[in-house]
């Protein structure tokens, strides 16, 4: 891919929280970013194979990174796997077809990278080489593996999702292994879950013991921890023992020292509003009341807004696969991070340059900025003038990984060279 591309006549919003850029050019080779900013800036200074790709006046942001979802899951409203015959092949492979069909849901929906916290029996990692290879075109995959957790009914409710490990030294050994197969970072239950039927948010699984030395051995290999907490004490404990960021955080309102904590840590907070969201307002007749009762999304949202005014790093996590709450959408978590009380510039940032930040890819990713990755999200109104825009398959008019065309409107034509190998359409 010797070509050089240029994205002319958009306006650009970098992802770094700076403002808007009207008549802007961003220029691109070898799927990374030679210039972004003013057109009138830009000079080539030599002669090569140019695209010239004109946008009317379009809004050219980064790629969007989701730090929380489940590959494995659809939506589906009971919260089960839906997995013909999970201990036979076709199960299996029935299973990795799913995960791969939600990853490029996401890609056509211009999340370009998606965190899988929680995958299924290791086939997430299949599916990522597979993307790797260039079989298939799919988003840029991080991956946590298995969810470690302690015995408790919600491992059982999750068979295939879950590491059980109880005691310090099966969390190390649960960690190592999640690291041998492949993982990016590793996810700890630290607290019960809203989405399983019969666990209590509230509870601490983990004791600060176990908790830390999952962080510890995890460090060795370069590695963070996500934490998986609703509960007051679990977040408390976790945030002290290390972990990168706390998925959900339901009750932290309640602890204004942990707050304040984080935010001189640098603790990130996932608050995942998009999944409790979805359940008070969609058709609730097929979800579990007991489900819907204990995905109490006012203390979410005053848990973001006290965090965000308090200065902790927020980056977006839909939980996209949680009942109802399907891949392709999760970029109205945006929007619901902004109605709990977030500008809309930052809600965009958590999903952009700070979401790569949480990840620790920020020198490659989250940004159009020179030397990054040319992930690109391509929109034909300001989404900051609606964030629900991030979401609209109306709205969106192209896809960009690595520079190559990912995703698109499926009436536009493009220079053959620039298409990816099975360039998808939005509309998907
Ligand atoms: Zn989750």
């Amino acid at each position: 891919m010797n070509f050089l591309a240029v994205f002319r006549n958009i306006t650009l919003i970098d992802g770094t929280g700076r403002e808007p850029i009207a008549n802007a050019a961003v220029a691109v080779r070898g799927g990374k970013i030679i210039y972004a900013g003013k057109a009138k800036h830009w000079q080539p200074s030599y002669e090569e194979d140019v695209i010239n790709l004109d946008y009317g006046g379009k809004y050219l942001l980064p790629g969007l990174i989701d730090a929380h979802v489940h590959l494995s899951r659809s939506g589906e409203p009971d919260n089960q796997f839906k997995v013909d015959d999970p201990d036979k092949a076709q199960g299996l492979g029935s299973m990795t077809l799913k995960i791969l069909s939600n990853a490029r849901r996401n890609l056509a929906a211009g999340i370009t990278t998606v965190r899988d916290l929680g995958g299924w029996n290791e086939l997430e990692f299949a599916v990522r080489r597979s993307i790797q290879r260039g079989e298939f075109s799919g988003p840029r995959l991080v991956l946590a593996g298995r969810f470690i957790s302690s015995a408790e009914t919600g491992a059982d409710h999750s068979k295939g999702m879950c590491r059980i490990a109880d005691g310090v030294e099966e969390v190390r050994k649960a960690v190592r292994e999640q690291i041998k197969n492949g993982a990016d970072l590793i996810k700890l239950g630290v607290t019960g879950a809203a989405l399983v039927e019969d666990d209590i948010p509230g509870a601490t699984h983990f004791n600060e013991d176990e908790i830390h030395a999952a962080v510890e051995e995890a460090a060795k290999f370069n590695k963070h921890v996500a934490a998986h907490a609703h509960g007051m004490d679990g977040i408390r404990q976790a945030v002290r023992a290390g972990v990168r960021s706390i998925e959900h955080g339901t009750f932290l309102h309640q602890g204004s020292d942990v707050i304040e904590d984080m935010s001189k840590r640098g603790t990130f907070l996932v608050p995942t509003l998009k999944a409790s969201s979805n359940l008070v307002s969609s058709d609730l007749a097929k979800v579990s009341r007991r489900i819907v009762d204990k995905s109490i999304r006012g203390d979410r949202v005053k848990s973001l807004r006290l965090a965000y005014e308090a200065g902790v790093p927020v980056a977006m996590g839909s939980d996209a696969g949680t009942p109802l709450n399907r891949h392709g959408e999760n970029g109205l978590e945006i929007y619901w991070m902004q109605q709990a009380g977030m500008k809309p510039m930052d809600a965009l940032v958590s999903s952009t340059s700070l979401a790569a930040k949480n990840l620790g890819w920020d020198s490659q990713l989250g940004s159009v900025e020179e030397g990054k990755a040319a992930d690109f999200l391509i929109l034909d109104e300001n989404p900051l003038d609606d964030l629900r825009r991030l979401a609209d398959k109306k709205y969106i008019r192209a896809v960009f990984l690595d520079g190559k065309l990912a995703a698109r409107q499926p009436t536009d034509s493009y220079p053959k060279a620039i298409l990816a190998k099975d360039c998808l359409s939005v509309m998907d």
